[in-house]
């Protein structure tokens, strides 16, 4: 061994403590603890398939024309993808369930239908299931009886599932009976009614029951605007909705995948128009 070998090793080995001191990842015993990196999420799992994040291949919504707003004195109209149910003169997809087959059975007036008085209620040919509904309604300008007397009818989602239809202006009734009522079941969040004789409008978003060994196995949901207001929040409703005596409403029955929609006959001349219905995935 030379003696420039020696001189080496022997400095390597006096340096090699003062090396243990200087390393880079040391802490300062008060350090602050080190901030965790945020996680990263760049991929989301969809109904199409797992997307990147502003991916341009990702598929974009079909597109749909939008109907024009009613007015006071003017009727919209439906969205391009909706099935027109009544739009102002052909009530041909309609029945009355008194007898399907026989004559319509309500007054097909000038851009609306309206209810005739013990000629029972009607019902679509179409049947539907989850759906989004637009339906526009008058009770009659000229106000005669009260409480449920006065202006009532009803659209039945399925023919089963009634949201009121009364004039709930200044006209107290029963709460679970007042317009927008989930019948017998859910009170409207609050009383958006116009006055008598003037046109109002329901939105509805509706995700039918599901049924297994005869049982519900999925409620149904409603969330309905009432003229633009909200009325009910995605309410699950509980059960039935036909009244079978004084305070007494019906359980969940067993039903199709589809049925039609109906309006009831409760012997007021109430009108309706504009009726269109865009069906929904359950
Ligand atoms: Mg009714």
């Amino acid at each position: 061994m030379t003696k420039n070998v020696i001189l080496g090793l022997a400095i390597v080995v006096l340096l090699s403590p003062l090396a243990g001191c200087a390393e880079p990842n040391a802490k300062e015993p008060n350090a602050a603890p080190e901030a965790k990196k945020p996680v990263v999420i760049q991929w989301v799992q969809t109904d199409t398939g797992k997307w990147m994040v502003h991916d341009m291949n990702r598929p974009t919504s079909p597109v749909v024309t939008p109907g024009e707003a009613s007015c006071y004195d003017k009727v919209g109209t439906a969205p391009s993808d909706a099935v027109v149910l009544f739009g102002g003169k052909d009530a041909s997809g309609w029945e009355g369930v008194k007898n399907p087959s026989g004559p319509f059975p309500w007054t097909v007036g000038n851009g609306y239908l309206e209810t005739v008085k013990d000629a029972g209620y009607i019902r679509t040919k179409q049947k539907f299931g989850s759906c989004q509904l637009h339906i526009e309604f008058a009770p009659p300008e000229k106000v005669i009886g009260k409480d449920q007397a006065r202006g009532n009818s009803g659209i039945f989602l399925m023919e089963t599932y009634e949201i009121q239809v009364l004039d709930s202006y200044n006209n107290r009734t029963y709460a679970d009976g007042q317009c927008g009522a989930l019948y017998g079941r859910n009170v409207p969040l609050v009383n958006s009614c116009r006055k008598p004789g003037e046109w109002q409008s329901y939105d509805v978003i509706f995700h039918r029951p599901t049924f297994k060994n005869g049982k519900v196995d999925r409620k149904a949901t409603f969330t309905i605007f009432q003229n633009g207001v909200l009325i009910h929040d995605n309410v699950e409703l509980q059960g039935g909705t036909n009244w079978i005596g004084p305070h007494a409403v019906t359980d969940y029955k067993p039903h199709g995948d589809k049925g039609s929609l109906a309006l009831q006959d409760h012997g007021n001349p109430v009108r309706f128009r504009n009726i269109w219905i865009r069906e929904l995935k359950d």
